[in-house]
């Protein structure tokens, strides 16, 4: 599922149809929980009080943005499905989340989520690749040169399966430090 970013000049529609017409981009698609905000372990993200922003991140963003690619976020948020948290609690914390991003000039191109619990065995939790499959319906993206950033293996193996570059932050890695190398 996608949640839509709201822009002052177009609707997401026209940016997506706008999106196909250009050169395939390059993207630097990044999981969220640990690699974005700090993970809450044994927990969810289920309001923005609980989010908070890993030191560096938002400078990193920008400088992927500068460099022209395109930042998509791939979140598994089984909270979810799991009747900790509803939709619209996520749609709120991303909703914020972007705002705060916005005040400092970042912006994020799109956000995909998979709500499912692990059970269902849906084809859109990492290390499934059904989420950089939506991505890919809605904008025109060069896979091969494209980077998976996450920081557990089940990113990594998502970002694989898509075809991606990937690369594993280390315990206590941040973004900022390997974004140099996209
Ligand atoms: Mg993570
Ligand atoms: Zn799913």
């Amino acid at each position: 599922m996608r949640h839509e970013i709201k822009t002052n000049t177009m609707d997401s529609s026209a940016i997506i149809a706008k999106a196909r017409q250009t050169q395939p981009q390059r993207v630097v698609f990044l999981d969220r929980d640990g690699v974005i905000n700090k993970k809450l372990e044994g927990d969810y993200v289920k309001s923005y009080n609980e989010f908070e922003f890993l030191p560096g991140v938002i400078d990193a963003i920008r400088n992927i943005k500068q460099k022209g690619l395109m930042v998509i976020i791939i979140t598994n948020q089984s909270g979810i499905g799991r009747g900790i948290m509803s939709e619209d609690d996520l749609a709120m914390v991303h909703e914020q989340m972007l705002a705060d991003l916005k005040k400092e000039g970042v912006h994020i191109d799109a956000i995909y989520y998979c709500p499912h619990s692990p059970e269902i065995g849906c084809e859109c939790r990492k290390p499934e690749d059904g989420l950089f499959k939506q991505a890919l319906m809605d904008f025109n993206i060069d896979l091969k040169n494209s980077w998976m950033i996450g920081d557990e293996l089940k990113d990594i193996a998502a970002g694989k399966k898509a075809g991606c570059k990937t690369y594993l932050l280390a315990q206590g890695e941040l973004l900022l430090d390997v974004v140099v190398h996209c």
